[in-house]
């Protein structure tokens, strides 16, 4: 068997080793006589894998008891709604930081029922920075402050955590939850869809402090109504139970790891490392502020586009696998995620130095 390493931005990558054990455990999960797959969601054995999962999760992110944590349906996008119908509340506008295609997904779903104020925003230069707080409009009468730490397809990530003045801040953590230490006290809500670093897709993971909970509008589906959800322990309708399981797997593996600590410090050395090349090497370049580059994913385009082809033909030949840049950006785009080993990254560098001496 041979594994390639896989840069695609999502469904990611996972740990080799959590793969292996979901194969090890596929057909009788700890002398059950069966999958995790073909268990009863009510059953004591999915519902010690549901809880341990969970507790893993907030050990992880240091997520306190005074925040519900549910696994969801539908993915990161499902929440672009979900968030507006339960957190308005007797408000009518929330703001939106709208850095890039993620930020504009959102902010162009919650205008089907907010006042969306975008308070900042980098799209004027490309989406290539983050606007300096100071020049924020912010209002004090939004219900919510919603933002996106990684823009997945830019490459542009926050350093910072914006000061919210006391209205709740709700971020996108799709491409960035765990993979680097981050204060959860400072947040209302956190979602994840699990395709970058948590688990399968379709499953999202929503963090959300408890005094939001049960606000709710009266239309909203009960499918999206956090409160049912939050009290249902994520099981008012059968959840993803396979994904939720394998979600488990990996915050063993991450704990395994050394924790969100560790990962952020393999993960600054490995995109420190991929960026230094690129900009060493005047065949490649990256737009973005260095201050604000992604250590999640990164882009990067070639000397000449007519080269992406032949590019991306010897990467696939040498086991290096979905480099090429979102449809809407073009280019390149190397997603390494938590589970993407730091020999990948040193594998695409070798490959990128042999390619731009060939043809730079
Ligand atoms: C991938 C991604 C999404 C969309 O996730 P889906 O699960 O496909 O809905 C949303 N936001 C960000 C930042 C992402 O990276």
């Amino acid at each position: 068997m041979s594994r390639a390493y896989n840069f695609c931005a999502g469904p990611a990558t996972l740990p080799e080793s959590v793969l292996a054990q979901a194969r090890d455990e596929m057909l009788d999960w700890r002398g059950t006589g069966m999958s995790v797959m073909e268990m009863s969601h009510r059953s004591d054995a999915f519902v010690e894998i549901a809880e341990t999962a969970e507790r893993d999760l907030r050990e992880l992110a240091g997520v306190s008891d005074d925040y519900a944590v549910l696994f969801m349906q539908g993915g990161a996008s499902s929440q672009f709604s979900t968030i507006p119908l339960n957190l308005l509340g007797e408000k009518t506008s929330a703001d939106y930081v709208n850095t890039g295609i993620w930020s504009k997904k959102a902010i162009d779903e919650a205008r089907r029922y907010a006042n969306v104020n975008v308070v900042a925003s980098s799209e004027e230069g490309g989406f290539v920075s983050i606007p300096d707080q100071t020049s924020w409009q912010t209002s004090a009468d939004a219900a919510y402050l919603h933002y996106t730490p990684n823009e997945t397809i830019g490459g542009l990530e926050f350093d910072f955590v914006p000061d919210s003045a006391g209205v709740p801040l709700v971020a996108d953590m799709s491409s960035t939850m765990l993979s680097r230490p981050v204060d959860a006290s400072k947040f209302g809500l956190i979602y994840a869809g699990a395709q970058k670093n948590i688990g399968p897709s379709g499953l999202v993971v929503v963090i959300i402090r408890k005094d939001l909970l049960g606000k709710a509008r009266k239309d909203t589906p009960t499918m999206m109504n956090y409160q049912v959800i939050a009290d249902n322990g994520s099981m008012y309708n059968t959840p993803a139970t396979y994904s939720w399981y394998l979600a488990g797997l990996v915050f063993k593996w991450l704990k395994a790891q050394g924790g969100v600590t560790a990962m952020g410090e393999t993960n600054r050395r490995k995109a420190e490392k991929l960026y230094g090349f690129i900009d060493a090497n005047e065949f490649y370049a990256n737009p973005i502020d260095p201050r604000f580059r992604s250590w999640m994913n990164i882009p990067f385009t070639l000397q000449d586009d007519a080269l992406n082809g032949a590019f991306l033909k010897g990467a696939d030949a040498r086991g290096l696998l979905n480099l090429a840049g979102h449809r809407s950006v073009g280019g390149m785009r190397a997603s390494i995620y938590n589970a993407m080993p730091e020999a990948g990254v040193d594998a695409l560098i070798q490959y990128m130095t042999e390619f731009a001496k060939e043809r730079g």
